[in-house]
């Protein structure tokens, strides 16, 4: 038997560098679907608006390393010097139900989703240009010029590695919000 027999939902991968708008995108996706958002956990401190256990489960590194050592994690991996990662209990079970779910992660987990669970579907979110993620970065007014740098390599890096691997087989040019939003609606409903 293999990890996936009893696995009878769907499992999706939306990946993409920071202001290409994935959030948003998979926001818009959880209305307008039975699509399940899986809630990752994090060793980054929670926004001003953010709620425990709904936007993410924040905790310490010690709590995240010992999820890692039992093995509770179905990928994680270090973003922007913070640990982030996907509790596997909660999926496995969601996909044993048959629910649809989704993962909203960077492509380092993506990868590691798709070596773990084959038959997930990576969908990757860009943005129409480089200059125009320059653009949104620098209009958000969140980060400062040396941060936005370092987005723009890590964007860079993420499209590339995404690219290589050939296992994101969508690809949504975030360009007209709503437009983007029916294409991924479509791709996680349809297929
Ligand atoms: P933020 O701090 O802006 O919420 O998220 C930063 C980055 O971490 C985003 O690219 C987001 O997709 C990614 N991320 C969020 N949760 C997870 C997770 O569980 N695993 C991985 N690998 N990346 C995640």
């Amino acid at each position: 038997m293999t990890e996936e027999s009893n696995h009878s939902g769907k499992l999706f991968v939306i990946s993409g560098p920071s202001g290409s708008g994935k959030g948003t995108l998979t926001r818009a996706l959880i209305e307008r679907s039975n699509a399940v958002l899986s809630v990752s956990s994090t060793t980054r401190g929670a926004g001003p608006n953010e709620v425990d256990g709904t936007d993410y489960f924040f905790v310490t590194k010690e709590e995240f390393e010992s999820k890692i050592a039992a093995g509770d994690l179905l990928e994680y991996a270090v973003v922007f010097d913070n640990y982030y990662g996907t509790p596997a209990g909660p999926v496995k079970k969601l996909l044993a139900e048959g629910k649809t779910v989704v993962l909203e992660i960077d492509v380092q987990g993506g990868l590691q989703v798709f070596e773990n669970m084959p038959s997930a579907c990576g969908v990757l979110i860009v943005p129409p240009s480089e200059k125009e993620l320059h653009r949104r970065l620098v209009s958000r007014g969140r980060d400062e010029a040396k941060v936005i740098e370092k987005r723009l390599e890590k964007a860079r890096w993420e499209i590339e590695t995404a690219h290589s691997s050939g296992k994101y087989l969508f690809e949504i040019v975030n360009d007209d919000l709503e437009t983007a939003i029916n294409e991924l609606v479509n791709i996680v409903t349809g297929s």
